[in-house]
């Protein structure tokens, strides 16, 4: 695993969760955090309007032109145009003596890695193309959309394997939960930053 062994004090470590939609990246992500308060996600920002149900604080939701004025002004570390829309990681700012924990996909995660080599890539695959296509439905993703991201999803896992520092399978949510943050306290144990 490729992790920059001069840590500096305040400089965090940086987590990417990464893989196709409906591979649980989000509500992994959620967990995490709640969990280890020292572990700081990121929000992303998005020009995707808002689907029914989902809450207001998943994203920062803004129009095209917005986004591209923030993206024009050096305010994303990586931006990417999926289906239609976009979306970016702003520059991370956490809280002093948290680590950075992105939620994105395939192409951000390559990005990041360009960005900072010390990354690490976390990707977590469904346990199947069928789990996958009812936990889309299940958020409310239209039918004909869900078929098509089932199929992109299994050319990005194929695309993300040899990025990952490591796969992680979510088949029981509460199982690759524990297996992150194994992984990310592997990491810490290995790269401590001065307390
Ligand atoms: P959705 O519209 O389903 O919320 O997200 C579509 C895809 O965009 C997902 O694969 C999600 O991980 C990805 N995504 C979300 N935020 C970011 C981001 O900041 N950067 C990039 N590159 N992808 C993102």
């Amino acid at each position: 695993m490729a992790v920059r062994p001069d840590r500096g004090p305040t400089e965090p470590l940086i987590f990417v969760l990464f893989g196709p939609g409906g591979a649980g990246k989000g509500t992994v992500a959620d967990r995490l955090v709640d969990l280890d308060p020292t572990l700081w996600l990121s929000r992303s920002w998005t020009s995707r309007p808002r689907r029914e149900g989902e809450p207001g604080d998943a994203y920062v939701f803004v129009d095209r032109p917005t986004f591209m004025a923030h993206a024009d002004a050096g305010g994303f570390f990586e931006w990417a145009e999926f289906l239609g829309n976009l979306y970016g990681t702003p520059i991370p700012d956490p809280p002093v003596g948290c680590d950075v924990l992105l939620e994105i996909d395939r192409q951000g995660a390559e990005r990041v890695q360009e960005l900072r080599a010390d990354a690490t890539l976390i990707l977590l695959a469904p346990p199947s193309p069928e789990v996958q296509a009812e936990r889309m439905r299940q958020r409310g993703d239209d039918e004909g959309h869900v078929a098509r991201r089932v199929e992109e999803g299994q050319a990005e896992l194929a695309l993300g394997r040899p990025l990952a520092s490591v796969e992680v399978v979510n088949d029981d949510l509460e199982v690759a939960v524990a297996e992150v943050a194994s992984i990310v306290e592997g990491v810490r144990r290995r790269y401590p930053g001065p307390a």
